[in-house]
C-alpha cells in the first residue's frame, strides 16, 4: 500500500509538524556538513509555497534524555535560515507553552525549529503522553526523516496516534522508491558491495540480497569472519565468532543459488600496538604493515584493508554492472595507510557506468574523500534505515503513516461454514477489532449463511459479502440469486469472476489445466453483466482477474489482464468504476507449488493500476483498491502490504480461522 504524501493533503494555513533528520555533524558550534538539511528542502519549500506554517523537529546525537547544550539544534536553525534565505525561528524545547506560543506567532510560509527531541527521555521510549504533547501544536504531521524511520520513537511513530492526517515528505518517498527498486526488478547485473566493521550489521542484508543480487563483494572488517569460516588463518583480524555459523550458511546458500560471493584474496595487514582504538585513535606512527595473502595472515597481524590484487578483482567485478548497492568501507579508511582499498572501490563504482546507490555514514564520507560523490545515482540519508529496508524489514516510521486508500481484507470462505459456524466466527473475531482503523473487512460466506452472518456483524466493523450472483433481478432462473436478494440478506459486497468460477474455452490443454472447474462457466462477459447488476443494486463488486500457467508461460500475462479488466468494466463510467475492488489472482501459483512473490504481485498490480488510469483517469486509478488474491497467510501478508501497489488481500483458507484472519487484518492497517 502506498502511503499518503504531502501531495495528497491540503496544507494551506495549516500548522504542519514535520519530523526531519537534522542529525548533522557540528564543529565549533556550526554545521560541518549540511547534506541532511538540504535533503528536506524540496518538502519544506513545497509546504511554504502552499502557505503552511511549518514546525520542524529532529534529534541530534545521543544526549540520552538530558539537555546537552553542545547537542542543541540552534546552529541548525541558523544554517537552515541561510539555505532558505529567510530567518528560521527557534525554541529551546520541543513541547510546552513556549512552543505553543511560538507556533501561534507563525504566519503562513514561516518556519520554526524545535529543540532536540532526545533531550527528553520519553522520546526514545515512545511515551504516549509525550507524543500527545508533541502533537498538540499541529493540524497535521509530515515525516521526512528517512534516517530515523527505522526507529519507533515518539516523534516518528507515537504521535501518529494523536494527529491526522500523517503523511510522507518527498525525501522519504524518494529514498523508498530507490531502495524498493533494488528489491523489485533491479537492472541486471546487480552487484552488492559490503564492508564496514560488524558482521551483525550486515548479515541480514547479505541473506536477503542473495535472492536478488548477481554478485556480492565483501571487504572491510566483516570479510575476515567469512575467511575464517573457510578455514583460513586471519591472525588478529576482526572476528565475530557468534556469527560463524550464519556466515557458513550464507556461503552455502550463495553457492546453491549461483550467486558469486567475492572475498579478499590479499590484504594490507599491520601489527597494531596493544590498546589502540580503531579508528578513533590516530594511525600509530611507524606501525609495521605489509601486503599479505588473505589465506595466511600471520599471527599478531591484523587485516586493515583489501590488497592491490583484491582491488583489481573488485574493479573487474563491477564493470558492466547495471545496478550497484554499496555499504561499508573496505578498510580502516580513516587511517591514510589503509584508505587505498576504499578509495579504489569508490572510484571503480564511479567508473562502472552502473546506477550506484550508496548507504551508510562512513561510506558517504569515503565517497567524498575519493571525490566521486557526484557520480553516484543516489546517496541514502539514512544508513541504518536503508540496511533494515534491504534486509526485507518494514520501517516503523513509514508504517505509521496513513495509507493512501483504505485497505481491504476480504475473506473468501468458499464452500465452508454453516450459519452457526459463521456466527461463532464473528463472536471470536469481532471483540478483537474494536480499535480497528481504516480497513474494510469483508466476510464472503456461502448463500445459506449470509442472513445469520449479517445479523451477527451488526455493531462490528465487519461487512458481509456473497461469492457470486446472477445479473437478472427476477425471472425463470432456477437456482440463481439476484442482486437485490443479496441486499435483502444483508450483503454489502460480492465477489465476481473468481478463478474457481471462470472458464476460458481455449485449447484442450487450457481446459485440462483448468481442472474441470469451468463447469461454472463465468467468462469476461458474464463478469461484466454481474458487475453492472451488483452496482445497480448498491453492492460493491470484488472483481477477480488473473492468468493460468500456460498463459503466463506464453508471456501473455499483462495483455490478458488488460483485456479482462477492459471487459469486466465495459460500459462503466469513472464514478461507477471507483466503487469496484479488483483482486489479482495468480492462478498459476495457487496450489501448484509455484510462487508469485510480493515483487511480482506488485508488478502485475501496477499493470492493473496503469490500465485503470488509461481506461479512466489517474485520480480514479489512485482511489481504486487492488487486492492480491494468491495464497495469503499471516506469514506473508506484511511483505505483500509493504508493496506500494497492493491494497489488501482476498484471503482463502487463512480466512476460515478467526485468529489467522485477525493477524492478516491487522497487517493491513
Ligand atoms: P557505514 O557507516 O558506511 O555503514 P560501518 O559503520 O559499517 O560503515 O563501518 C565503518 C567502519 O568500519 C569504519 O570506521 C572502518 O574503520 C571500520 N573498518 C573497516 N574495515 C575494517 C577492518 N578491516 N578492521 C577494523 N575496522 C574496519
Ligand atoms: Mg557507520
Amino acid at each position: 500500500m502506498r502511503k499518503k504524501s504531502v501531495r495528497d493533503v491540503e496544507v494551506e494555513g495549516k500548522r504542519v509538524l514535520m519530523r526531519v533528520d537534522f542529525n548533522v555533524p557540528l564543529e565549533n558550534g556550526t554545521v560541518a556538513d549540511d547534506t541532511r538539511i538540504r535533503a528536506v528542502l524540496p518538502t519544506l519549500n513545497y509546504l511554504r509555497e502552499r502557505g503552511a506554517k511549518v514546525v520542524l523537529m529532529s534529534h541530534l546525537g545521543r544526549p540520552k534524555g538530558q539537555r546537552k547544550p553542545e547537542l542543541s539544534l540552534a546552529p541548525v536553525a541558523q544554517r537552515l535560515g541561510e539555505l532558505l534565505g529567510v530567518s528560521v525561528a527557534f525554541v529551546q524545547d520541543c513541547i510546552g507553552p513556549e512552543v505553543a506560543a511560538a507556533v501561534e506567532r507563525l504566519d503562513p510560509g514561516e518556519v520554526l525549529l524545535l529543540e532536540n527531541t532526545r533531550f527528553h527521555p520519553e522520546e526514545e521510549k515512545n511515551c504516549p503522553t509525550f507524543a500527545r504533547k508533541l502533537a498538540a501544536v499541529a493540524d497535521l504531521y509530515v515525516n521526512d526523516a528517512f534516517g530515523a524511520a527505522h526507529r519507533a520513537h515518539a516523534s516518528t511513530v507515537g504521535l501518529t496516534d494523536y494527529l491526522s492526517p500523517c503523511v510522507a515528505g518527498f525525501l522519504i518517498e524518494k529514498e523508498l522508491e530507490v531502495l524498493r527498486r533494488l528489491l523489485t526488478l533491479p537492472e541486471r547485473p546487480f552487484v552488492v558491495v559490503l564492508g564496514g566493521a560488524k558482521v551483525s550489521d550486515k548479515i541480514g542484508v547479505v541473506e536477503n540480497l542473495l535472492n536478488l543480487a548477481d554478485k556480492i563483494l565483501l571487504g572491510g572488517g566483516l570479510a575476515y569472519t567469512f575467511l575464517k569460516a573457510q578455514g583460513k588463518c586471519i591472525g588478529q583480524s576482526l572476528l565475530d565468532e557468534e556469527h560463524l555459523e550464519a556466515v557458513q550458511e550464507v556461503m552455502a546458500k550463495a553457492q546453491e543459488k549461483g550467486v558469486e560471493l567475492l572475498l579478499p584474496v590479499d590484504v594490507m595487514a599491520a601489527q597494531v600496538p596493544e590498546g589502540t582504538r580503531i579508528p578513533q585513535d590516530p594511525e600509530p606512527e611507524g606501525m609495521p604493515h605489509q601486503i599479505v595473502d588473505a589465506a595466511h595472515i600471520p599471527d599478531h597481524w591484523q587485516g586493515l584493508d583489501i590488497g592491490p590484487q583484491t582491488r583489481q578483482q573488485f574493479r573487474e567485478a563491477v564493470q558492466g554492472a547495471k545496478t550497484i548497492f554499496w555499504n561499508g568501507p573496505m578498510g580502516v579508511f580513516e587511517w591514510p595507510t589503509f584508505a587505498a582499498g576504499t578509495n579504489a572501490v569508490a572510484k571503480a563504482l564511479a567508473d562502472s557506468g552502473a546506477k550506484v546507490v550508496v548507504g551508510g555514514g562512513e561510506s558517504v564520507a569515503a565517497l567524498q574523500q575519493a571525490g566521486v560523490a557526484d557520480k553516484m545515482y543516489h546517496i541514502c540519508t539514512g544508513g541504518g534505515a536503508s540496511l533494515e529496508f534491504l534486509e526485507g524489514r518494514t520501517l516503523p516510521g513509514v508504517e505509521a503513516l496513513d495509507n493512501v486508500r483504505p485497505a481491504v481484507a476480504a475473506g473468501n470462505w468458499k464452500m465452508h461454514k454453516t450459519s452457526g459456524e459463521a456466527r461463532a466466527f464473528v463472536q471470536v473475531l469481532a471483540p478483537q477489532l474494536t480499535d480497528l482503523k481504516e480497513v474494510e473487512v469483508v466476510l464472503c460466506a456461502p448463500f445459506t449463511a449470509l442472513t445469520a452472518l449479517a445479523e451477527a456483524v451488526q455493531g462490528t466493523p465487519l461487512k458481509v459479502g456473497a461469492q457470486d450472483l446472477f445479473w437478472q433481478e427476477s425471472g425463470a432462473y432456477t437456482g440463481e440469486i439476484s442482486p437485490s436478494m443479496l441486499k435483502d440478506a444483508g450483503c454489502t459486497h460480492v465477489i465476481i469472476g473468481h478463478s474457481e468460477r471462470r472458464g476460458r474455452f481455449g485449447s484442450y490443454e487450457e481446459f485440462a489445466d483448468w481442472n474441470l472447474l469451468e463447469v461454472f462457466g463465468d467468462n469476461d462477459w458474464t463478469v461484466n453483466a454481474k458487475v453492472k447488476a451488483a452496482l445497480a443494486a448498491g453492492l460493491r463488486p470484488i472483481v477477480c482477474v488473473g492468468e493460468m500457467l500456460a498463459e503466463r508461460e506464453r508471456g501473455e500475462t499483462d495483455d490478458l489482464i488488460r483485456l479482462q479488466l477492459r471487459r469486466a468494466l465495459h460500459g462503466l463510467d469513472a464514478e461507477e468504476a471507483a466503487e469496484v475492488i479488483i483482486a489479482y489472482e495468480p492462478v498459476w501459483a495457487i496450489g501448484t507449488g509455484k510462487v508469485c512473490d510480493a515483487e511480482e504481485a506488485n508488478r502485475v498490480i501496477g499493470v492493473i493500476r496503469r490500465t485503470l488510469a488509461e481506461l479512466y483517469d489517474q485520480g480514479t486509478a489512485e482511489t481504486m483498491r487492488i487486492l492480491y488474491g494468491g495464497s495469503i497467510k499471516p506469514e506473508n501478508i506484511a511483505g505483500l502490504m509493504a508493496q506500494p501497489e497492493i491494497d489488501g488481500g482476498l484471503v482463502g483458507g487463512a480466512s476460515l480461522d478467526p485468529e489467522s484472519f485477525r493477524q492478516i487484518i491487522r497487517a493491513c492497517e
